[in-house]
């Protein structure tokens, strides 16, 4: 099994996707393998990302959904541990405050965009706004114009599809690559994290009572993801569905994810021009001739 199988698109059926790390097992990839592997990807990341900030001609954002406690939190920290944070942002996109819902649903993606050279990684997303929105029938709450929310839920959301698509397409004509993780955990694994944050003192703080009000909707959820996934799956923006039961599995592949898309960039080191790379030999001729010991290495 290779990660790029991992990749959904129109066809994408939910039940069919795998929660567990099976197809790790049956191709001989063992939690030390992986965790390996990933260490030299996290590696292999580090450098490209290096290269990306210098060459600043294309940004990455990277989206990650989830239900609760598959593991956003953790993955981020453990794929983004080799990076510079000079050039990587996070943010976590929560409950939109009453400014933010005065706005178009896209205006605080836009404020978290990364420049050209950095990459943003996106706990959770404007994919809220059609995911928990689209669930909870959040939009007829809405103080919009009548155009824009008297029309059919599919319709309300078939727009929405369109306009995520039609942006992540203005992304990508600007130098931007948009790649989106859905972290798949079954419904009996996030049980288990769920009754470990209760009974582990120091997790209590990651468990809160509405977070058991949504997994009461936890098929009404699949099934939004389902259509979600379907219709954002794009060539140039395609949705990865990693299995999230095994951490060290999900984890592996985020960063083997991410090291495809800094490939895909081919970030490369800017050359001087040859009148900038003169005087790189003067500045050093000047340097030298200051005499002294002589330049003594960095350690
Ligand atoms: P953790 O629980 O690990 O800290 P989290 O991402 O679950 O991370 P919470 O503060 O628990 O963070 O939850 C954020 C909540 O905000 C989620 O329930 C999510 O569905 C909700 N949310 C995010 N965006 C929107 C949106 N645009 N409209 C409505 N609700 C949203
Ligand atoms: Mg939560």
């Amino acid at each position: 099994m290779d990660w790029k199988d991992y990749r959904a698109d129109e066809h994408f059926v939910m039940r069919d996707a795998p929660t567990d790390a099976k197809a790790a097992r049956e191709a001989g990839l063992d939690k030390q393998t992986a965790a390996r592997e990933m260490e030299k990807n996290i590696a292999r990341c580090a450098e490209l990302q290096d290269a990306l900030y210098a060459d600043g001609r294309e940004g990455i954002v990277i989206v990650l959904q989830a239900m609760d406690a598959a593991g956003k939190d953790s993955t981020i920290k453990h794929v983004l541990s080799g990076m510079n944070p000079q050039g990587v942002s996070v943010t976590s996109f929560k409950q939109p405050s009453k400014e933010e819902l005065a706005h178009d649903y896209l205006w605080r993606a836009v404020r978290a965009l990364p420049e050209r050279g950095r990459i943003a990684i996106f706990n959770r997303s404007y994919y809220e706004d059609v995911l928990v929105v689209d669930v909870h029938d959040m939009y007829k709450g809405y103080r919009m114009a009548s155009r824009c929310i008297d029309e059919s839920e599919e319709m309300f959301f078939k727009k929405r599809y369109r306009q995520i698509n039609d942006f992540e397409e203005y992304l990508y004509e600007n130098g931007f690559r948009v790649v989106k993780i859905f972290l798949n955990v079954s419904k009996e694994t996030q049980k288990e994290r769920f009754l470990a944050r209760i009974d582990d003192e120091t997790k209590n703080w990651k468990f809160s009572a509405s977070d058991l009000k949504e997994r009461a909707y936890w098929d009404e959820y699949m099934k939004t993801y389902q259509s979600v996934i379907r219709a954002t799956s794009t060539k140039h923006s395609p949705w990865y569905v990693v299995p999230a039961d095994k951490k060290w599995y999900a984890r592996y592949l985020v960063s083997q994810i991410l090291l495809d898309t800094l490939e895909a960039c081919r970030p490369q080191y800017p050359e001087l021009p040859r009148a900038d790379r003169e005087n790189l030999a003067a500045c050093r001729a000047s340097l030298e001739a200051e005499g002294g010991e002589g330049a003594k290495k960095e350690e």
